[in-house]
């Protein structure tokens, strides 16, 4: 096969998949992709390619007004049948409620699942489609992230944010025209999640050194290619330039399928995302609404690059980390688990015990040991992956996105939470993972 990263869309979806260097056969699990302008029109055509014949149509008042009249113009001007329903808030977030809203409304003689909308109702579509075994089409309303065709979602559970694996959709239609119009804050947020995957690429090949972790290069060049594409056409985005939208949006599918061929979200989120999962959980404990998720991680990505410029001026050091193990408190440890994660932490503490193992001072200086080893590989990895930090800053600035925590509303103390706890909320490699490894974590300076 040829390179996944000189494929264009259309041949990357290929059905057959891929046969990869890395041993993997990576497949798409998109079978219809149209972007650009009029891209709404060619829904009779996408749900022909997913065998559909009467869709369950759902949006919510605002995606309505954005896409669903035409969605339903196009379904009715090819007379198929389908089942429209819409929350009758302006706003829905992905949770049991709204899930549970789906259910109760869906009309079981329909054979496919049609979201109109953007990151929300399309997370809330996957959850419904693989609840139901039916196919999903979705057509896109906003460049805000990157989870079109990818196969998790991203829901509210117990008013705590969680990542579930559904399907993904099988076709996917983002018409430029209808994108180019979304809200400012959203049309800005696709970028602020593709920031985050220099960082993602970085960690992911340190993770592969220190832990042995799975890494594709084909797919770590895929995600490159589109970052790229994306970066290069973001000072045209608040122009509402129909070309910047549709090379967003054409970078955040390849994001989706960059994270369905690896089968994880790593090559798609590091650091800057746990960053982003922990201020929603304060948002959600606090009982306010979460900053959107693609400019909380376009925040985090900023403070990981500063974090990641002063951890190459440090060199590992045998001494330091020797201390750290002999005056860890596994007893200190729980109390500020359960001070930050409240009632999420004692599943937490339990995987560590049971599973992870990550705190067992065996396992910490064997990767110590890697990590001094390999500390040249790394720096280089780092020199490779990451952008020149001022430039990313002044991109984001010049985009009216904001920089730092506080601009969100984020205090220091939860964003030094953030930092110091999310090394405990998956088995996940990351920057935090290898100052802790290194001894110097607790003693990091954010500012
Ligand atoms: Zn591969
Ligand atoms: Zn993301």
């Amino acid at each position: 096969m040829g390179a996944l990263r000189d494929m264009t869309l259309g041949e990357l979806i290929a059905p057959e998949g891929h046969a990869c260097a890395c041993g993997r056969t990576h497949r798409a699990k998109l079978k219809y992709l149209m972007i650009g302008s009029g891209a709404i029109r060619f829904l009779p055509e996408a749900l022909k390619a997913v065998g559909c014949t009467r869709p369950f149509l759902f949006c919510d008042g605002n995606t309505y007004k954005a896409a669903g009249l035409e969605a339903e113009a196009a379904l009715n001007g090819a007379g198929i049948k389908y089942t429209p329903f819409q929350f009758p808030q302006g706003h829905v977030e992905p949770d049991e409620h709204a899930v549970a809203r789906l259910r109760e409304v869906f009309d079981s003689s329909c054979d496919c699942v049609l979201s109109v909308g953007s990151g929300v109702l399309t997370d809330c579509g996957k959850v419904l489609a693989y609840e139901r075994g039916l196919p999903q089409v979705a057509a896109a309303t906003a460049p805000s992230m990157d989870g079109y065709a990818s196969n998790s979602s991203s829901m509210i559970e117990n008013r705590v944010k969680v990542t579930r694996y559904n399907a993904c959709p099988q076709a996917v239609l983002a018409d430029t025209d209808i994108l180019k119009d979304s809200p400012e804050r959203m049309l800005l947020a696709g970028l602020g999640d593709m920031l985050a995957k220099s960082v993602a690429q970085c960690e992911w090949r340190i993770s592969h050194i220190v832990t042995g972790e799975y890494y594709c290069e084909e797919v770590a060049a895929l995600m490159r290619r589109s970052l790229l594409r994306i970066t290069a056409a973001a000072p045209r985005l608040l122009q509402r330039d129909g070309a910047a939208v549709e090379a967003v949006t054409e970078g955040l599918v390849l994001s989706g399928l960059a994270m369905t061929f690896a089968q994880v979200s790593r090559p798609a989120s590091g650091l800057e995302h746990y960053f982003s999962h922990a201020w929603d959980m304060c948002a959600l404990r606090d009982g306010k609404r979460p900053e959107l998720h693609g400019i909380q991680v376009g925040v985090g990505t900023a403070l990981t690059l500063k974090i990641l410029d002063r951890l190459r001026t440090l060199r590992p050091d045998e001494e330091t980390v020797k201390r750290a193990i002999s005056s860890f408190d596994p007893n200190a440890w729980e109390r500020e688990m359960r001070r930050v994660f409240g009632g999420a932490a004692e599943e937490l503490i339990r995987k560590e015990y049971s599973v992870w193992h990550k705190n067992d001072p065996g396992a910490r200086m064997a990767r110590f040991t890697r990590i001094r080893d390999h500390w040249d590989e790394i720096l280089r990895i780092m020199d490779e992956e990451l952008p020149d930090t001022a430039e990313t800053i002044g991109l984001m600035r010049s985009l009216r996105l904001p920089v730092s925590p506080r601009e969100i509303g984020i205090t220091d103390r939860q964003t030094r939470d953030a930092f110091i706890r999310s090394r405990d909320i998956r088995d996940k490699y990351l920057t935090s993972s290898m100052l802790w490894d290194m001894g110097l974590l607790d003693g990091f300076s954010l500012k």
